[in-house]
């Protein structure tokens, strides 16, 4: 960890909006995630989203990180008790089991167990945390150690995972975890076309651009998240509301009915598609025209559709990773 970690500035990682948008929702005080998965290519961002995530976590200020209370300094300094950082090391190049529990004889390398570590409570923090960098360097039985930790997390337990492919992680972990993704992928515009018709015409996508690409991509991506990314894919819906505000001119309930209909349109367009989860979008797109309070309209609709395409995905009900 670097020391100057706890002043990381987001707002450096160009073109990772999803994924700063995502980290930023998992920092705040609605979100109950105890798991994360950050994945991406080398140099994409994932270490500096982990570690902010961190010192977020860790920050007992009131903007986080805020790079001046006790837990932020001690951790500037690379002596908050409440963070371990564990990485592959020796030969080898994995993360062996006594990083995760303890083993006879003991490892020089691992002095303290990630299991010993989540036991004690916090000193400087409301909680701890854990980085496991290169988590897809993770030895077959540390894996398996750390998935029971995840399964059974303490109540002050936070892990961070970061890897570079998710399919190198095992997935019974990446299963329990919030995923991450930090990859600047654009779909083709044959994909905006097949999933916008006849929201996409040419001058309002000339000026949309971007914005119907990301939503392109948040919508053919819905059915591969896990449902504890609910409240996440919440607020990415409802940015995407906003920035649709500004650049049309519309009021928030227009503006988020909008992206309500054009989300259901997508998604009715995908092969295979689910009529329930398509039916839950144009619900919600009701409700919000019917002036529910909107947060409460996206978050539920979230939790609905996750769920119900999480089963699919996942092959069990929506579960929870902490
Ligand atoms: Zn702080």
């Amino acid at each position: 960890m670097s020391p100057a970690l706890s002043a990381t500035d987001l707002g450096r990682l160009a073109g990772l909006d999803r994924a700063v948008r995502a980290v930023r929702a998992l920092a705040s005080g609605r979100s109950t995630a105890q798991s994360v998965l950050i994945y991406g290519g080398p140099a994409t961002g994932k270490t500096t989203l982990a570690r902010w995530l961190a010192a977020a976590w860790l920050c007992t200020g009131a903007e986080r990180p805020c790079g001046s209370c006790p837990a932020c300094r001690a951790l500037a300094s690379g002596g908050n008790p409440d963070f371990l950082l564990l990485e592959p090391k020796g030969a080898g190049g994995l993360i062996r089991l006594a990083a995760i529990c303890p083993t006879t004889p003991p490892d020089e390398a691992y002095p303290l167990a990630l299991r010993d570590f989540f036991r004690l409570s916090p000193l400087v923090s409301s909680c701890k945390v854990a980085v496991i960098e290169q988590a897809e360097r993770l030895s077959p039985d540390a894996a398996n150690a750390l998935l029971k930790m995840l399964e059974e997390p303490q109540p002050s337990q936070r892990v961070i995972l970061t890897a570079r492919e998710i399919g190198w992680v095992l997935p019974t972990v990446v299963s329990r975890c919030v995923g991450v993704a930090c990859e600047a992928r654009r779909p083709s515009d044959d994909a905006v076309d097949a999933l916008f018709g006849p929201f996409a015409q040419p001058e309002r996508r000339a000026s949309h651009e971007e914005l119907f690409a990301q939503l392109a991509e948040w919508v053919a991506r819905l059915p591969s998240r896990h449902p504890s990314e609910a409240l996440v894919a919440s607020d990415e819906l409802q940015d995407f509301a906003e920035r649709l505000q500004k650049a049309e001119g519309l009021n928030p309930r227009q503006a988020r009915a909008e992206v309500l209909r054009m989300a259901a349109e997508g998604l009715r367009r995908r092969d295979g598609y689910d009529p329930q989860a398509v039916e839950a979008f144009a619900e919600a797109h009701r409700r919000v025209l019917g002036n529910v309070q909107a947060g409460l309209a996206f978050d539920s609709l979230m939790a609905r559709v996750l769920s119900r395409l999480g089963r699919a995905a996942h092959g069990r009900p929506a579960g929870n990773s902490g």
